[in-house]
């Protein structure tokens, strides 16, 4: 074998061994994360800004399919004044006590950066505090305000017994289509966990399957619904109709639909990855890759 042979081969040789160094670690990391197999078609429900319709139209619906189901409740916008577009906490108990988590959205719908982050232990104090006096108990599920977050608020978070946090699908994808990646456990971080559809008000169905189709190989898909339809927020508004179609569908194909708070029982919210920007940057090279290609196409 010639010196330049052998060169090569040592190099192949460490590419080789590199490669699987990194996927041990990766492999590491989602075994410890994973607390029992991730059945294909988990889905997760969430229903942000507590709409009126989320106790008149979702809760029948999801009540006849035995689909769980998290309502991420906030007093903000004119919550505390307008009950044709809002729920009442009487209404919240209900869904309560149907089974449904209750999760915080904080009072005042308050978006998390660097400069409200000191407003934020009081901010959940406004939403647990309304629990409380129903008899729920305080959330352990938050969903971010207008889909802002910083990792500056993670200790809180923490330390108030949020297990599991849920972003929007931004970064990786543009606000406007709300498209998103499924959750990749040990992979991203519990307390920015990525919506794999955000509903918007032009969604049809194709647009929920490809959501929800990512849910497969140990990844589950969150999605993200206001209200249905949405009175007061008409740009996060889902129709009735359209709801109930996108609801038959995870029926008639079998998904398990679930709240946030359990996927305890499949993942461990204490296990965090070393580095949590790393998934989100290669979705994001995968995002740019596939312009790339539609764009060669036409
Ligand atoms: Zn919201």
């Amino acid at each position: 074998m010639r010196m330049t042979e052998l060169l090569g081969l040592g190099i192949a040789v460490i590419f080789i061994l590199g490669a699987r160094l990194a996927l041990g670690e990766d492999e590491g990391i989602v075994s410890r994360a994973i607390r029992q197999p991730i059945p294909d078609k988990l889905v997760v429900l969430t229903f942000d800004d507590s709409s009126r319709s989320h106790h008149g139209i979702v809760r029948p619906i999801l009540k006849e399919y035995g689909f769980g189901a998290t309502f991420f409740i906030t007093e903000g916008f004119d919550f505390p004044i307008n009950k044709d577009d809002y729920l009442t906490w009487a209404q919240i108990r209900e869904l309560h006590d149907d089974g449904f988590e209750i999760g915080n959205h904080t009072r005042n719908h308050l978006g998390i950066n660097h400069r409200t982050l000191s407003c934020l232990d009081d901010e959940l104090d406004g939403i647990a505090e309304g629990c409380a006096a129903q008899g729920i108990p305080a959330p352990v599920t938050f969903a971010w305000p207008g889909n802002a977050n910083t990792e500056e608020a993670f200790a809180l978070l923490h330390q108030r017994g949020i297990l599991f946090a849920r972003r929007g699908g931004a970064p990786e994808y543009p606000y406007d289509e709300g498209r998103g990646f499924a959750y990749e456990p040990g992979k991203d971080h519990p307390l920015l966990l990525p919506s794999a559809g955000d509903a918007r008000p032009k969604w049809t169905l194709p647009d929920l399957i490809r959501a929800v189709e990512q849910a497969r190989d140990g990844r589950i898909a969150i999605l993200q619904f206001h209200g249905a339809p949405d009175t007061a927020h008409d740009w996060v508004s889902t129709g009735e109709q359209s709801f109930r179609s996108y609801m038959k569908y995870l029926k008639i194909e079998g998904y398990r639909v679930i709240a946030l708070r359990d996927l305890q029982e499949y993942v461990d919210p204490a296990v965090t990855p070393e580095d949590y920007k790393a998934v989100i940057e290669s979705r994001k090279k995968s995002v740019e890759a596939e312009a790339v290609e539609t764009t060669s196409e036409k």
